[in-house]
């Protein structure tokens, strides 16, 4: 029996995102396409002699406490299973924060896969996703990872083909975006025009990147855009330098352009750097799923 175990905490955009509806608890009802990164955090999970959980990480602003989305996922899983032990949960950042990638959602799905797998507690990955939308609505798909259409609340399921070969440039500007009063002011808007979801799920059955993009949409920028200049900005400067397309992931304010080729993504990123300060570049590219995404390394995590 090991006493330690490594997983990989994918970052995730939106291609496409989409708000339908609303439930009488207030939760938006969205038709979302997600799409894992390379890019992503790493969870070293031990077992320890103690009774508590333990979160340590290398980022300053990330609060190492019980609201720490990694100790929630643990403290849940623990419920799940009526066991009470202690577990350190060393957490190394990649994926920046508050930025629309799901850095959190992410790093508690790595959390439920790896500390099952650790203490051989036997839960299926569909009884890790019940118990991850407790945590947030975006777990279950990080639990799953790839691409997938994403429905409900975000909690109901279809994976998709995977994503074809491109290279991904993030843009994170310095600016913090609150998701909660991104949709709320989106409630405000009575008409807009909706992206074509169903558009890009077939785009992604024929693996045709130039469709995809082409068709990528997010309702978010609606309220985003007016409110914040430099998403705009970000996205022209992408859009004219060799992007297929550019746009906001999530509730931002982390922008993404799609490149084919990669003199065009470094130029851009090149570009950005000079023209924008205080920005986070990344550039990356889609992870297709496939088995646990831990063990030994073989990328450099972008
Ligand atoms: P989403 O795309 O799901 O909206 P996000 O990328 O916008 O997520 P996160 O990086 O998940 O945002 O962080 C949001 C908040 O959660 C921050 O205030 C952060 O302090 C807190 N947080 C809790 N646990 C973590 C974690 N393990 N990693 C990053 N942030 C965390």
């Amino acid at each position: 029996m090991r006493d330690r175990i490594e997983i990989k905490a994918r970052a995730k955009i939106n291609i496409g995102l989409d708000v339908i509806g609303r439930r009488d608890d207030g939760y938006h009802l969205v038709k979302m396409i997600m799409q894992s990164l390379k890019l992503y955090d790493d969870i070293i999970i031990s077992k320890n002699n103690g009774k508590d959980i333990l979160i340590t990480c290398d980022k300053d602003n990330i609060p190492c406490d019980n609201r720490n989305l990694a100790y929630k996922a643990a403290k849940e899983l623990f419920k799940e299973a009526g066991i009470d032990t202690g577990l350190s949960i060393d957490i190394k950042k990649r994926i920046p924060s508050s930025a629309g990638l799901a850095g959190g959602s992410s790093d508690a799905a790595a959390v439920l896969k790896g500390a099952n797998e650790l203490l051989e507690l036997g839960f299926s990955t569909e009884e890790l996703m019940k118990t991850g939308v407790r945590i947030g609505a975006d777990v279950p798909y990080c639990i799953m990872g790839g691409t997938a259409l994403s429905e409900g609340i975000g909690e109901r399921l279809k994976r998709l083909k995977d994503f074809p070969e491109c290279n991904i440039l993030l843009a994170k500007p310095a600016i913090d975006v609150s998701t909660k009063y991104v949709y709320e002011k989106l409630d405000d808007i009575s008409d807009y025009d909706h992206p074509d979801i169903d558009g890009i799920v077939e785009a992604i059955n024929n693996g045709n990147i130039k469709r995809i993009s082409s068709l990528m949409g997010n309702v978010l920028e609606l309220v985003t855009e007016k409110e914040y200049n430099i998403i705009r900005r970000i996205k022209m400067i992408m859009n004219e330098n060799g992007a297929q397309n550019a746009m906001m992931s999530g509730s931002g304010p982390t922008v993404f352009g799609i490149y084919e080729d990669e003199y065009s993504i470094k130029y851009s990123y090149e570009k950005l750097k000079k023209e924008i300060t205080d920005l986070e570049l990344i550039i990356t590219g889609p992870h297709n799923a496939g088995g646990m995404d831990g063990g030994s390394r073989t990328e450099d995590g972008v």
